[in-house]
This record gives structure tokens, C-alpha cells and sequence, in this order.
């Protein structure tokens, strides 16, 4: 049996520090913006080599409040790949934006900046590459595309905690970038949240003042703000688990490597390509599949191998946003993505004999 992810690998050896630093919140009472999450914001800015962190209640806020505090809104346009969690798009809505979908690069399956820079209006605000799966958008080439078309970058950085690249964390490549905790992500909390990292000292006054009721002073409503704060309880989690993440990525990471040995003699199974070695921390690990993707998925299971499917359906035809106007056949290379990927069991912790159990089940 190898599931598709396994918490309790990480969680079970934490709980009695976790135990302990949930009772200390009880016992001093400082539930909402309490101790812990001053020190996880202050350590978590430090991983990621930025001087601002500030948490809010989930990855999707992070990216709305984000954008809206580098003043992305009503009238502007904003640049997505369609090939990405759905919350991109929602978070991008929500900032009052116009969301501007381009299709992907077909080997790495992260946004293609060429079709982003066709895409290129007098009204474009910013990009949001998404780091997907836990690889990064090449850094040069994001700063590059910023200067040359004079818009900010906003990273979706909810799947790449600690990635890296070329001498870049995720997080520190654009204006500001979002973080999600959600507990399946490879720092998770027990429960939802998240995260805005900036580099940008207004940025992070304005995003102070929007998670919390617009209110930069107490009963003084500056700006139409709302209440999006990350947990003192998750925030002590969180604090507690930060310390072992980069291990937990290298073990990600060292289990790709071992997909990728196994895989390459296997014909019709083609990993998407990692253009940041080391740097990529493997969220998911995901393979395109020649011919019958759902019979392989479905005879897997049968095994007791889980896989998943990220994405199976572009955000430009989810049922709930074809009123963006885009039709099927719009971005062929996130069309054919969803309907050939599939994702094989990726956590800290997989062990080798699991990794070369799927490739068995797979090969045969
Ligand atoms: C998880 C995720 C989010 C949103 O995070 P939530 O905390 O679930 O709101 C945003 N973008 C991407 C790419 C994600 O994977």
C-alpha cells in the first residue's frame, strides 16, 4: 500500500512540542495576533531571506490582501497561468482585478512568459507566476519580463516553501508573494493559513492595515479593510515545524531523483522537467502519461498505489468562470496537461521500497 501523502510521518514526532506550545497560548490567552505570530512571521521572513512577513487566514487572502496592498485593483489587468489551483484566479478576482489567463511551457508546465508578454496591455498591473509543484519560475526571467513591460511581480509561492533558484528563495524574486499553510502543503498547519511576504516596507504597513479591518489604528478605519489573520494556535504550529522544513524538502527532493532513475526506462511515462535541480521541492511529483492516463490511475489504485490529478479541468473551462470568455482550445498546452498528468505518491518520509513499488505497479 503507498498512500498519497502521509501527515502523520511529520506530525506524530512533533506533537508533545506542539502539545506544549499550544498550552502556553491557552495559558497566556493571546489568541488573535499573539506572541506566535510575531515569531513566526519574523522567522519565516528570515527563510525567506525578506524583511517582511505578515500572516493571514489562508493562501487565497494572502494573494487578494497581497495584491491589493501593492495596489493592484478595479481597472487593472493581472497576468495567471491557466494551469493552476483555482485560488489563484480567486484571489486575483477578489483584489477587483481583471484576471489575464496565458497558457504554459509544455516541459516544466510553469506559466510561458512569451505568451505573458503578448498578453501585455496598457492596463496590465502584474504578473502572478505560480511556482508550481514546487518548482520556481526562473527569477532572472521574471525580472527581466518586470522591467521590460513595467509590471510588478506577485509570486504564488502556496506550493514552493524554501524552493529555490538561481540563487533566489521563493518569495524573494518579485514586490511580495503568498504562502499557504494549508495542512497538506509542505509546511502545514492543522488547519488553514497563510502567509504575505514583501520586501516593500509600505506594502507591509498597508497589508497590517487590511487584514485588520482596514484598521491601522485601533477604531480608526483608514482603509476598507477586512479579518484575515493567521491563528496564534496555528502560528505555534507552525513555529514549531518551520525548523525541520528544509529537511523535509531534501527528503522530497531525494525521492524525486530516485522517480525520475526508476521512470526513465519506462516507456510513455515523462516526468515534467526540473530546471532547478535542488532547488525544486517537489509539492507534487507529477508525470505526463502516453495513452490511458485514467486506466493507469484506476489500475494503480486497484494495487493500493494513490495518485492524484493536478489539475484535471484549466481554470478557463472550471464551469464557474467560462464567463471569462475563453474557449476550449484557448491554451492548448494546459488543455493537453490536464488530461495526461498525473501525480504519484510525493511526502517526507516515502520510503524507497514505496517509490519502487509505484514504478513496478507502473512499469507492469
Ligand atoms: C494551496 C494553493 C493556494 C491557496 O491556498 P489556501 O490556503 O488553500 O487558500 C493558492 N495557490 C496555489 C497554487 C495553491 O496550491
Amino acid at each position: 500500500m503507498v498512500p498519497f501523502v502521509d501527515l502523520t510521518l511529520t506530525n506524530a514526532p512533533l506533537q508533545g512540542e506542539i502539545k506544549t506550545a499550544i498550552a502556553e497560548i491557552v495559558d497566556r490567552g493571546d489568541f488573535i495576533m499573539g506572541q506566535a505570530v510575531t515569531s513566526f512571521e519574523t522567522a519565516f521572513a528570515k527563510a525567506c531571506n525578506v524583511p517582511y512577513a505578515l500572516g493571514v487566514a489562508c493562501g487565497t487572502d494572502a494573494i487578494a490582501l497581497g495584491l491589493r496592498a501593492c495596489g493592484v485593483g478595479p481597472g487593472d489587468e493581472v497576468i495567471l497561468p491557466a494551469n493552476t489551483f483555482i485560488a489563484t484566479l480567486i484571489g486575483i478576482e477578489r483584489s477587483g482585478a481583471k484576471p489575464i489567463l496565458v497558457d504554459c511551457d509544455r516541459h516544466t508546465a510553469l506559466i510561458d512568459l512569451d505568451a505573458a508578454a503578448a498578453a501585455v496591455t496598457a492596463r496590465t498591473k502584474a504578473i502572478v507566476p505560480v511556482h508550481l509543484y514546487g518548482q520556481m519560475v526562473s527569477p532572472s526571467a521574471l525580472r527581466e519580463f518586470s522591467a521590460t513591460h513595467n509590471v510588478l511581480v506577485f509570486e504564488d509561492a502556496a506550493q514552493a516553501l524554501m524552493a529555490e533558484r538561481e540563487g533566489y528563495r521563493a518569495g524573494s524574486v518579485g514586490v511580495a508573494a503568498a504562502f499557504s499553510f494549508y495542512p497538506s502543503k509542505n509546511l502545514g498547519a492543522f488547519g488553514d493559513g497563510g502567509l504575505v511576504v514583501t520586501q516593500d516596507e509600505a506594502v507591509a504597513q498597508k497589508l497590517r492595515s487590511l487584514r485588520n479591518y482596514g484598521a491601522p489604528k485601533k477604531y480608526v478605519h483608514a482603509d476598507k479593510g477586512t479579518n484575515s489573520r493567521l491563528d496564534s494556535i496555528q502560528a505555534a504550529i507552525l513555529n514549531v515545524k518551520l525548523p525541520h522544513l528544509q529537511g523535509w524538502n531534501r527528503d522530497r527532493n531525494q525521492a524525486a531523483q530516485l522517480y525520475d532513475r526508476l521512470l526513465d526506462s519506462i516507456p510513455g511515462i515523462d516526468p515534467i522537467r526540473n530546471d532547478s535541480g535542488e532547488g525544486h521541492v517537489y509539492h507534487l511529483y507529477v508525470v505526463r502519461v502516453e495513452g490511458d492516463r485514467d486506466a493507469l490511475q484506476q489500475k494503480l489504485g486497484d494495487r493500493g498505489i494513490s495518485t492524484g490529478i493536478h489539475y484535471p479541468i484549466p481554470c478557463h473551462l472550471q464551469p464557474g468562470y467560462r464567463d471569462l470568455g475563453y474557449p476550449e482550445g484557448a491554451f492548448p498546452q494546459s488543455e493537453t496537461l490536464c488530461e495526461t498528468i498525473l501525480s504519484l505518491p510525493m511526502y517526507p518520509g516515502i520510503t524507497e521500497a514505496q517509490v519502487r513499488a509505484t514504478c513496478e505497479a507502473i512499469a507492469s
